[in-house]
């Protein structure tokens, strides 16, 4: 099966909900008068995004806390998960059991990366999982519970979850896991439950991007021989050539300035949608 993100859910007016947390912490106004003024359409919504969006841009992230999604994400390997539950802060998962959850005729949803494909062994790939079913199935026909017949289980078995993540926690998520270090399993997950967002509010979905975003970070702070071989280092700097850009240009070297900000492959654009893309499609090997 492939991967499936939904949003199920998401705090009833989420522009709504940033501006009035930003707003109480600015204003001389009770939030209940903040509240009052958009009841009455005295702020527009644009009003609200430049306000939430100029916030951003500053280190002030707790307010981002009080909004929230809900995804239904499934179709995902274990070797996944396993990484999604390390994150602690900000997300509450449910994920399908396998104690409680037993594969009838030892049949388990399994996920083929690409690369085995390309390198065609997906058929030995496949017939080892079968083997490792027909197993899974004598273990259980004869009395061995679920939860221990699972450690035949391989990485690749697939599993469902419910999560509940607020947009701060979902902004960290995003800058870690699109980037194109991060396994791309993973990215492809966070990709959909960017696109997701971007259904219904475009404006919150923009801010999630890679650490090395313009609206984020807006630098790699990855090993220069990452950076090198990412396949859009070429439009966000390294953080290593801010500081030989830093250090000439106090030194007053101006030719050194000049070849540090245009050293090759070096760039500086925001990134755009086929950035996104290449962020969600790219497989190393
Ligand atoms: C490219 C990549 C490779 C990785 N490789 C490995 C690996 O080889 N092995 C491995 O074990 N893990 C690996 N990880 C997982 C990584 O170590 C983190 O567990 C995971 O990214 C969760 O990130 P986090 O702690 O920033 O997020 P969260 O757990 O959501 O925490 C969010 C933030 O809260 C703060 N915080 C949370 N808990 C604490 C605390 N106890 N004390 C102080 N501050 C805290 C930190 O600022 C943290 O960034 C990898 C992650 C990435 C992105």
């Amino acid at each position: 099966m492939a991967i499936d993100v939904r949003l199920l859910d998401h705090s009833h007016d989420p522009v709504r909900s940033l501006y009035m947390a930003y707003r109480t912490c600015y204003s001389a106004l009770t939030p209940q008068q903040v509240a009052a003024r958009i009841a009455e359409e005295r702020i527009t919504r644009e009003q609200m995004l430049t306000f939430v969006d100029e916030r951003m841009k500053t280190g002030h992230v707790s307010p981002l806390e009080q909004v929230w999604f809900e995804f239904a994400i499934a179709g995902v390997s274990r070797a996944f998960s396993h990484q999604f539950v390390r994150h602690r802060v900000g997300i509450s998962f449910e994920q399908q059991s396998q104690r409680y959850v037993v594969y009838k005729r030892g049949r388990f949803p399994f996920t083929v990366p690409d690369t085995v494909q390309r390198a065609g062994m997906s058929d030995r790939f496949e017939a080892l999982m079968g083997e490792i079913g027909a197993f899974y199935e004598e273990l259980v026909a004869a009395g061995v519970p679920g939860e221990d017949a699972r450690f035949v289980l391989p990485n690749a078995t697939n599993t469902n979850f419910k999560v509940t993540i607020n947009f701060a926690a979902l902004l960290h998520l995003a800058d870690l896991r699109l980037c194109t270090r991060a396994q791309w399993e993973f990215r492809r997950v966070v990709s959909l439950m960017r696109a997701e967002i971007f259904r219904v509010y475009p404006d919150l979905a923009r801010q999630l991007q890679p650490k090395c975003g313009e609206r984020r970070m807006g630098y790699c702070d990855e090993s220069l021989e990452a950076w090198e071989r990412c396949p859009i280092g070429r439009k966000r700097p390294h953080k290593s050539r801010l500081f030989d850009l830093f250090n000439a240009f106090q030194r007053g070297d101006e030719a050194a300035a000049f070849a540090a900000a245009n050293a090759p492959a070096s760039g500086l654009a925001p990134l755009d949608a086929g950035d996104f893309q290449v962020i969600e499609e790219y497989t190393e090997g």
